[in-house]
């Protein structure tokens, strides 16, 4: 292996939107985006309330059309009309709720709707044994300790529950990892796992969209970041352009949180010093 290609592999092109727009009826939740996402990258999309991340999510999921631009996987131009098409591209989305289901067990949540089996005709059953295995393998490799595989995913922690999808899309051949929002609803410690999880997606050579409305969280693992704002790209920038403090200032509007920021200080009372 030349040093060139040792530890950072060099990073082509996986996914690109060209001029992406998506209109409902006369609201127009993207226009004229563009980005590109790269291999062994993690792509950040940051943006508020209302930015268009979730339209974006659903045009590169499968799940709605989009009405203008161009949407170009492995060089080859695509418009999806169903999630599968999407996932026969190798693009998973692991949406916020999960798709996994609480009451059953880890390696069957990590199989769920791939199951295998074994034997044919009426001997047919599940091979319960290699699902196992495999999990127990998949989720090792990741780094991620579960001591009890039988063990439902409710009783698992909501970031562990995020690895173990994460490890799955990985598992079944995801080549475009889009994550919705991760981080979302966790606590710092448990955040702080997930994101491991994001940047080993990322090593493992998968090209990752990790929306989020945190931009500590994507600076912590992004190498590219790109910010919607009432569905258009307001900043696209790689992380050499760019430092945390600009990217959260950015994010926070800069020059209208600077305005606010102003207000408010002139807006607080004085404090009261009549010793009353
Ligand atoms: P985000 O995920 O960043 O909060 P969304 O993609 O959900 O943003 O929304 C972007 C804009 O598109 C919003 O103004 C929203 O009201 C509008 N929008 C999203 N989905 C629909 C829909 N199905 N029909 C009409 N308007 C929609």
């Amino acid at each position: 292996m030349s040093a060139a290609t040792a530890g950072a592999a060099p990073t082509s092109e996986i996914l690109r939107l060209t001029d992406v727009g998506k209109s409902y009826g006369n609201v127009h939740a993207l226009r004229g985006v563009s980005l590109s996402v790269r291999q062994g990258e993690i792509t950040c999309v940051l943006g508020d309330n209302g930015a268009g991340k979730s339209t974006l999510i659903k045009v590169i999921a499968g799940l709605h059309q989009h009405t203008e631009g161009q949407l170009v996987v492995n060089g080859e131009e695509v418009r999806f009309t169903s999630p599968r098409d999407s996932l026969e591209r190798g693009i998973a989305t692991v949406y916020q709720d999960l798709a996994l289901v609480p009451l059953m067990s880890i390696w069957r949540n990590f199989f769920l709707g791939a199951e295998l089996s074994t034997g044919w005709g009426p001997f047919k059953r599940l091979d319960v044994r290699t699902m196992v295995r495999t999990t127990d393998e998949e989720l090792t490799k990741m780094g991620i300790s579960v001591p009890d595989l039988e063990r439902p995913v409710g009783a698992l922690s909501g970031g562990q529950r995020q690895c173990i999808a994460i490890a799955r899309a990985i598992h079944f051949g995801a080549k475009v990892l889009i994550l919705d929002e991760p981080t979302a609803a966790l606590g710092v410690k448990q955040s702080g796992v997930v994101l491991k999880y994001v940047a080993k997606a990322r090593d493992a050579g998968l090209g990752v969209i990790f929306i989020t409305h945190n931009p500590h969280h994507a600076y912590l693992v992004g190498n590219h970041f790109v910010i919607l704002n009432r569905g258009n790209v307001s900043l696209d920038r790689s992380r050499q352009e760019i430092t945390l403090e600009e990217l959260t200032n950015e994010m926070a509007g800069g020059a209208e949180l600077a305005a606010l920021s102003h207000e408010l200080s002139t807006a607080v009372p004085a404090p009261d010093t009549t010793g009353r």
